[in-house]
């Protein structure tokens, strides 16, 4: 979906958006996570003459990779959006040098905003760093691989026999 700047009108342009998860995730190319459909969004697209100011918010339900046990989960995200979008001319931003992510200034190129690649900047912007299936998920064990939330493993007593005797040593 796109919307041309000259349609948004001077009270401003309202959108209900609910994105097929699939059609982002083109956009998203290979990412190490999967979003479900549909990503809902609701923004309001202002315009002034220098500016495209984007308020709303935005919710999906994803697939993540848990960063210690390795298992996949859901995981759902609302972000809250609150974009400026200077408007300037391609000819300007390549004369300048600049990128449109340049000192965190977002540069519209074009005549149109390409709201899919807008809602996945969003996501991306939102996306914890390093995902948890669950806050004390125990991980997989650093020896035997063995996933400790439903393995324990021999190993795991091993390293606390070893952390015991160097409690024993500093004591
Ligand atoms: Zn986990
Ligand atoms: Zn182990």
């Amino acid at each position: 979906m796109k919307v041309a700047i000259k349609d948004i009108p001077a009270e401003g342009l309202h959108l209900n958006i609910a994105e097929n998860g699939s059609e982002l995730q083109t956009i998203a190319g290979k990412t190490d996570f999967c979003i479900l459909s549909p990503v809902s969004a609701d923004i309001a697209l202002f315009k002034t003459d220098e500016e495209i100011i984007a308020q709303g918010s935005m919710a999906a339900l994803l697939i993540l990779q848990c960063s210690r046990c390795l298992k996949e989960f859901e995981y759902k995200i609302s972000s809250k959006i609150e974009n400026i979008y200077t408007l300037m001319p391609e000819q300007g931003i390549k004369e300048r040098g600049l990128t449109r992510k340049d000192a965190g200034i977002n540069y519209l190129e074009g005549s149109e905003i390409d709201i899919n690649a807008f809602l996945f900047e969003q996501l991306s912007l939102d996306m914890p760093m390093q995902p948890v299936c669950k806050s004390d998920c125990k991980g997989l064990c650093p020896r035997c691989g063995a996933d400790r939330n439903t393995t324990p493993c021999d190993c795991r007593e091993e390293g606390d026999a070893r952390l015991a005797k160097l409690k024993s040593l500093l004591a």
